[in-house]
């Protein structure tokens, strides 16, 4: 029997590759989808309304909703930012947190339902054809091994992304930020807050990066990340629990995985193979937010990848980094050079987490959050906040 022949060959089904194989699938295009399953992704869950909106996520897939967030500095002083009013777009103004086992399950069946051919297994190896297109080589959820050809290839499997590491050059690998979380049961009494996220900002808890606890209803995500070779995340992550008064609550998993930091230069290698999502290294600097660019990529790698069907031409997904760069470059840019001058001592932490007391400050984080743009119609704000940051940055402004 000769192998199975699809347009695209989508590896990994999580946020990114699912959403690319649902836009790829419901345009009429033959789509493999190859997820190994089995393990949820290790993930806090935090996602935007602009994420549930765009890309029409049911409610129920919402586990909770947070209303705030408590920034707090090395010296406990806590800045709680509430959501309300600071929302541009219509529409809901919370943080959403969803759970990824059935978020990413619901994705892939989404893509399904538009025709995509889902399958559970382990990608193994993928080659170029003579001739034009590729052969790739997986193990079924049996062990049996299977081949298939296709004429595009996409790459969604993550931050260590074998796509990646068989079809790039070894530079093309992103830096990052190893992050670790533990799911512990949440508090039924006592003073914990099940609808408000706190962010901590302590070389203490992380050198380099904050520490997090996210409520989603019956769990609670508490976790660090470092980039510090050495530091010893498990430690931190139980202080971190021991300062929230979740030191004693039972353990659900415990779990960490590699955050790459800035987007690689070229998404696809100019012969038809594409990469999104983590293996992209597309996730926001400073915040670590990644499930919202995931799918972003995955969308634009849909469009493109039609678009090289059409024309025969793979140069069309070249189009997925240049737009990528045109929606999000500007965020991502002013990201990185806060966490450049913000994480780098507890001194400057503490300046940080003062200046999130300003309203001004307040209202650009929560747009560029909810909304995913910073806004360009008020030049002042922004004049405003870069005045305020330098006066912290130089020591003028008191912490
Ligand atoms: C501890 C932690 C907390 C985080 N918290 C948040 C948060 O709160 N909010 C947020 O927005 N982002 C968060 N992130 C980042 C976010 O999880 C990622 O950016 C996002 O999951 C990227 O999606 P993806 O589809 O690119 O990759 P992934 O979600 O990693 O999906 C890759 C998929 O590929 C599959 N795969 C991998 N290799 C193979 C193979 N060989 N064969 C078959 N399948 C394979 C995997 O099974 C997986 O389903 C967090 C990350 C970590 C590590």
């Amino acid at each position: 029997m000769s192998p199975a022949e699809y347009d695209v060959a989508i590896i990994g089904g999580g946020p990114a590759g699912a959403t690319a194989a649902y836009e790829l699938a419901k345009s009429g295009a033959s789509v493999l989808l190859l997820d190994r399953e089995g393990r949820p992704k290790p993930c806090g869950g935090a996602v935007p309304p602009r994420l549930i909106e765009d890309f029409a996520i049911p409610s129920e897939q919402i586990v909770a909703r947070v209303g705030s967030a408590r920034i707090i500095s090395p010296k406990s002083q806590a800045v709680e930012m509430t959501i309300d009013g600071h929302r541009r777009r219509a529409g809901t103004s919370y943080v959403g947190m969803v759970d990824r086992e059935h978020f990413d399950r619901w994705l892939r069946r989404r893509a399904q339902a538009a025709g995509a051919h889902v399958e559970q297994g382990t990608f193994d190896r993928v080659e170029e054809r003579t001739g034009g297109g590729f052969a790739l080589n997986y193990r079924d959820a049996k062990g049996a091994r299977v081949s298939c050809r296709s004429r595009l290839v996409i790459g969604a499997d993550g931050a260590n992304s074998a796509v990646r590491r068989q079809m790039f050059s070894p530079a093309a690998r992103p830096p990052y930020v190893f992050a670790y979380h533990e799911i512990v049961c949440s508090p039924e009494s006592g003073d914990f807050d099940k609808s408000r996220c706190d962010v901590v900002y302590d070389g203490a808890i992380s050198p380099d990066f904050y520490g997090w606890v996210f409520p989603h209803g019956p769990v609670t995500s508490v976790g660090v990340g470092s980039a510090k070779k050495g530091f010893d995340l498990k430690a931190a992550t139980s202080e971190l629990r021991r300062r929230s008064g979740l030191g004693d609550a039972e353990i659900v998993r415990r779990e960490g995985a590699p955050l790459p930091l800035y987007p690689l230069k070229r998404f696809d290698n100019g012969r038809g193979v594409l990469l999104i999502g983590d293996a992209a290294g597309v996730v926001a600097p400073s915040s670590g937010e990644g499930i919202y660019y995931a799918m972003c990529s995955g969308e634009l790698a849909g469009h493109a990848a039609l678009e090289a069907l059409r024309t025969n031409d793979v140069r069309a997904l070249k189009s997925v980094r240049s737009e990528f760069g045109r929606m999000h470059g500007r965020t991502f840019f002013i990201l990185r050079m806060m966490q450049y001058f913000w994480y780098s001592s507890d001194g400057r932490r503490e300046r940080f987490v003062s200046m999130c007391r300003d309203p001004d400050v307040q209202k650009l984080t929560w747009e560029s959050y909810l909304d995913k743009k910073i806004v360009r119609r008020e030049p002042m704000a922004h004049l405003r906040v870069f005045l305020k940051d330098m006066s912290h940055l130089m020591g003028i402004a008191k912490a």
